[in-house]
């Protein structure tokens, strides 16, 4: 556990080999090599890797570390590692070395013909390959072990087909920087060489005691409840959100914030959430590989600290029915090195072309590829949010907020936007507080893609997700209607007026993408059928959006995946969804034949021996009680008996299907109903038992017992 005051500017990125500690270590020609790789791509010599490997082994090995790591994300959604041990054959006279080479830095064969590759490997021909991120810095990992050096990665088959996220994300940064450049340059500016899209992603997740935890296999292998009646108290008072944290959760989240400094990784923002013990930390935005690479050490920092604390961390999208889940708001934007923000609309948007003409060109990728977006947030665990009953719903659309839907509506109706709203002040109508300048626009917490100020937020990406795949999505949507734009504009005699064309012509045909309303009406589900927009309400039915034509062109015209990447990763997909419900469902099978039903016939049972009992000793006792308990109670347990047969039936019948994609199908139609069909009544049960024979931990003893 960590001292009572920490000294943040002293710890912050002390495990990261940073640019600042190879400046320090390598020779200035070496520095220089590197940081120009780094920053405008390029081969590094191998004997270069050389001296790189050795300054970031003699740093790792002064700070402990005795192995190293090529660390990758393989389709999995998580991070992978295999340790090797930096030591090497003992000399003649028995001395120990030491080494880590440049070739060993550089390329990494971890075999790992045991994850997902869709079809892109087979175990006969299993090579993979994992190849040094230079962008993404090496960092260490302390655990009780010591310490090891871990080296992000991209991870490909033998023949360089992505094997993971890395990969495409990293495509998808160059896409949209070559596509963006071509933009700044049609405004003037020269001087930028790159573009980064820049990503802030708000991690939210719940705490819960480990020793209850621990008593419940539901959440020990699905990750969520997968029974569960509602405590007699939930979110309905709104005393969770940004309420006072309570010790030992700050405890959790001061000794978490200590972790994620010491990585590197700026924990800017902390508070409760809305549902019973759950939270929220958001980072600083940073490039976005680094953001990916950061979000999935957070995530897994949360379930290790979590655990020094005897508390469970649960990342998963709807750990408990019936209160808010959780997602991960991805903050994204794109930036010119020269520093300007292309989605910065400044004081007067209606006069900022170039932002006008960047806005133009995302309202049209993403209502063009609104299913690709959509897809791109589907996990498992996202079902339960995304078009179920809760927020986000799964149709995209875009908010903008007034300010700039006033000039959208202008500039579709006239092809002018002469003025534009003003923020004004806000009065607070109190003498001693101060008026506040306003926004000129306010927040619309309904819209699964909103414009706040000067990034888009994309709302719908689940807790547990990795955020590569929706970044990969958003950069080449973007970068495609960047690179169309920039086709059209570059080749103009009058670009004034060309580019005025160009901005109504887009808005005016993709307007039906925006929407200011209320996102989670029914009003709004019948609207957006009106407009034509995409409703897909599921994981399942979000695959075939990756192998469309459309998909296949844009990815492909940018190199982002091939047709058989995309195929590979639809087949993935399919193959994760039956896997995870499959694992749910044999969980509820397990819990529901071992633990629960035998508790309520201990308790059918009780009832029943008291019923006689009293009966017995004072015919004249009314136990109209214990009589109607007993029918009640039976009558709940025929049902449970009843649709527990039912489940471990349609599981075996899914178990069997060969077909991925009719498998997960059939997981979805007739699982996943059965599941529900046995929870009902075993819920119901819950609330009528004796809490003593009741064999597992309640929803009011996790979420609130923290
Ligand atoms: P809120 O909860 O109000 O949406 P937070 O402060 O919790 O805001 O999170 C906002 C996130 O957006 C942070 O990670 C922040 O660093 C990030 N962010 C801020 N500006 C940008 C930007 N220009 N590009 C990308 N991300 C940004
Ligand atoms: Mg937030």
């Amino acid at each position: 556990m960590c001292e009572k005051f920490v000294n943040v500017e002293k710890i912050f990125g002390e495990n990261v080999f940073t640019l600042g500690k190879m400046k320090e270590r390598l020779p200035k020609k070496i520095y220089a090599e590197v940081k120009n790789i780094i920053d405008h791509g390029g081969e590094m010599s191998l004997a270069t890797a050389d001296v790189v490997a050795k300054a970031m082994k003699d740093w790792a090995v002064e700070h402990g570390a005795t192995h190293y790591t090529h660390w990758f994300q393989p389709l999995t959604g998580i991070t992978a590692e295999k340790h090797d041990s930096f030591i090497m054959n003992p000399d003649e006279e028995g001395h120990m070395l030491m080494e880590f080479s440049g070739k060993e830095l550089i390329k990494g064969e971890p075999d790992a013909s045991s994850f997902p590759s869709g079809g892109l490997r087979a175990t006969f021909e299993a090579r993979g390959y994992t190849a040094w991120d230079c962008t993404s810095p090496a960092f260490l990992k302390e655990d009780a072990t010591g310490a090891i050096l871990c080296i992000p990665t991209a991870f490909c088959s033998y023949k360089g087909e992505a094997l993971d996220k890395k990969t495409p994300l990293l495509r998808s940064l160059e896409a949209l920087s070559e596509q963006a450049l071509r933009i700044a340059r049609l405004f003037g500016n020269t001087e930028a060489t790159k573009v980064t899209a820049s990503v802030g992603p708000e991690q939210e997740y719940f705490l819960v005691d480990r020793g209850l935890y621990l008593q419940r296999k539901d959440l020990i292998y699905a990750g969520r409840t997968l029974f569960g009646a509602p405590a007699p108290k939930g979110q309905e008072m709104d005393d969770h959100y940004f309420g006072v944290i309570k010790e030992r959760i700050g405890s959790f989240m001061k000794d978490l914030n200590v972790e994620l400094w010491k990585l590197g990784i700026s924990a800017k923002t902390q508070h409760n959430e809305v549902a019973p013990a759950q939270h929220e930390l958001a980072p600083i935005f940073n490039n976005a590989n680094i953001a990916v690479d950061h979000n999935q050490l957070v995530m897994e920092t949360m379930k290790k600290v979590a655990q020094r604390h005897g508390l469970a961390c649960l990342l998963h999208e709807k750990p408990f029915a019936g209160v808010n889940g959780s997602g991960k708001h991805d903050n994204w934007s794109i930036c010119t090195d020269n520093g300007v923000n292309m989605l910065d609309p400044g004081e007067t948007p209606n006069q900022n072309i170039q932002f006008l003409l960047v806005l133009a060109c995302i309202i049209k990728g993403v209502d063009i590829h609104a299913d690709l977006l959509r897809q791109s947030a589907a996990n498992v665990g996202n079902d339960h949010r995304l078009g179920a009953n809760e927020a986000p719903p799964a149709i995209i659309s875009m908010f903008l907020g007034e300010q700039l839907e006033d000039v959208v509506k202008q500039l579709i109706e006239t092809g002018e936007a002469a003025s534009c709203k003003e923020g004004g002040r806000l009065y607070t109508g109190v003498s001693t507080l101060p008026d506040l300048a306003k926004d000129a626009t306010d927040r619309n917490r309904t819209s699964p893609f909103a414009f706040t100020g000067n990034k888009f937020e994309f709302r719908m990406v689940g807790s547990s997700d990795s955020i590569a795949s929706p970044n990969t999505t958003l950069n080449a949507i973007v970068a495609e209607a960047f690179c169309e734009a920039a086709d059209i504009l570059e080749k103009a005699d009058d670009f004034d007026m060309a580019v005025h064309d160009l901005i109504k012509e887009y808005l005016t045909e993709h307007q039906r993408i925006i929407f200011n309303g209320n996102g989670y009406s029914e009003e709004w589900v019948t609207e957006a059928e009106r407009r034509g927009l995409p409703n897909i309400k599921s994981m399942v039915d979000s695959v075939p959006s990756l192998t469309t034509d459309k998909a296949v062109k844009l990815f492909e015209k940018f190199h982002i995946f091939t047709k058989a990447e995309l195929e590979s990763r639809a087949e993935i997909l399919y193959e994760t969804y039956a896997k995870a419900i499959n694992i749910e469902a044999l969980t509820m099978a397990d819990m529901a034949g071992k633990q629960l039903i035998p508790a309520v016939i201990t308790y059918t049972t009780e009832l029943a021996a008291s019923l006689s009992a009293v009966s017995e000793a004072c015919p004249e006792a009314d136990v109209s009680v214990q009589k109607e308990l007993l029918i009640e109670t039976s009558s709940l347990l025929a049902e449970s008996q009843k649709a527990f047969k039912k489940l471990k039936e349609v599981t075996a019948e899914s178990a069997a299907i060969e077909n991925v994609e009719a498998q997960a199908k059939s997981y979805h139609d007739k699982v996943m109903p059965a599941m529900t069909a046995l929870r009902a009544p075993l819920d119901k049960l819950e609330m009528i038992v004796d809490k003593e024979i009741w064999p597992i931990p309640s929803y009011g003893d996790l979420t609130f017992e923290v």
